[in-house]
């Protein structure tokens, strides 16, 4: 072990898979989660018996997370959501809404004309297409008709649960959409078993866990970092990880203006819900009732 300490800010899934990695490369590290448990949004409510995920519930077979558990060695069993199976309400009907090229040519939500534009944007994305500006941006430029726009919106709602095409980058949610065609695993026993699993690990490899421990100042304006406790207690570090989401950082250490920055950035877009086509009713007719029924 290196005579290195690192001080986490948060024991969200990020900060505990942090935790493991920087153990394992044999640096002292702790974690310092506010909360009572580990998990950060990654929460699993049993209600009798039943499995309710609070957050998170389908891990991508081509993200990020799933990659790092593998590589842990972090043990789970699922079931992969069947993206087939996913339909469209248009004008009143409902049909197949397609997510494979070949499923393309048999749905009858578009016209011929429709299907070989929705092919052409589906090819585009799948290719790698990204944007600099918003996904609304990104959908101008495309020149579609309503239907393949409202599609080509509902994989972006479908993928992202983000409802604000205009709010959103293209550039994110592009990419979102590509790792949701690669397919989704349903984990058995909920995320809360992803989280146990990371805390098995993070335990096994020496890491310091401390829930109810919420950080309420980072002081760097000298030598060692300090870490000042909401108890009031204080901690050294040579470097310190802020797994929490940029508003939360930027408030521990506000003279990094580079933070600052960031926080003002940031701006909270509406979850996907039915309501986003409720809205629509008012403004548009072509597109009143289009919105998704997801069988996973
Ligand atoms: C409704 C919903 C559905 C989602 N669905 C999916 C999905 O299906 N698939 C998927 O991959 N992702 C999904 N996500 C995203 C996923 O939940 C997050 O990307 C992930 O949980 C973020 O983990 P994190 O560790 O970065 O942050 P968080 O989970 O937010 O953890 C941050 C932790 O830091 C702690 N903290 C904050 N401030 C302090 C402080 N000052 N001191 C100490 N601790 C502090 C918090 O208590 C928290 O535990 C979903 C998110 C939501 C909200």
């Amino acid at each position: 072990m290196s005579n290195r300490r690192v001080e986490i800010i948060g024991g969200g899934l990020a900060g505990l898979l942090a935790a493991i990695e920087l153990s394992k490369n044999g640096i002292e590290v702790a974690v310092l989660e506010a909360a009572g448990q580990f998990g950060g949004r990654a929460r699993t409510r049993d209600v009798d018996g039943f499995l309710f995920n609070r957050g998170p519930h389908a891990l991508y077979c081509n993200g990020a997370l799933k990659r790092e558990l593998d590589r842990l060695g972090i043990p789970y069993s699922g079931g992969r959501s069947l993206s087939g199976a996913r339909q469209a309400i248009a004008v009143g009907k409902l049909h197949h809404l397609p997510t494979t090229l070949g499923s393309i040519v048999r749905t009858s939500l578009f016209s011929v004309r429709d299907k070989i534009s929705y092919t052409r944007i589906f090819k585009t994305v799948m290719d790698g297409a990204t944007g600099s500006g918003s996904f609304a941006d990104w959908l101008d430029e495309q020149r579609v008709s309503p239907m393949v726009r409202s599609a080509v919106e509902a994989m972006g709602r479908l993928s992202s649960y983000v409802n604000g095409a205009a709010d959103v980058s293209a550039r994110a949610l592009l990419d979102q959409i590509r790792l949701t065609t690669a397919g989704t695993i349903y984990v058995d026993g909920g995320w809360v078993s992803l989280v146990n699993g990371l805390i098995e690990a993070a335990r096994a490899s020496g890491v310091e866990l401390n829930d109810k421990a919420p950080v309420a100042k980072v002081n760097c304006a000298t030598g060692r970092l300090e870490l000042v406790l909401g108890n009031g207690e204080t901690r050294k570090a040579d470097a310190v990880i802020m797994a929490i989401d940029p508003k939360a950082a930027a408030a521990l250490v506000p003279e990094v203006t580079s933070l600052a920055r960031e926080a003002r950035e940031v701006r909270t877009v509406r979850a996907n819900s039915g309501c986003g086509a409720c809205r629509r009713k008012k403004t548009t007719s072509h597109l009143e009732s289009t919105r998704l029924v997801s069988r996973p």
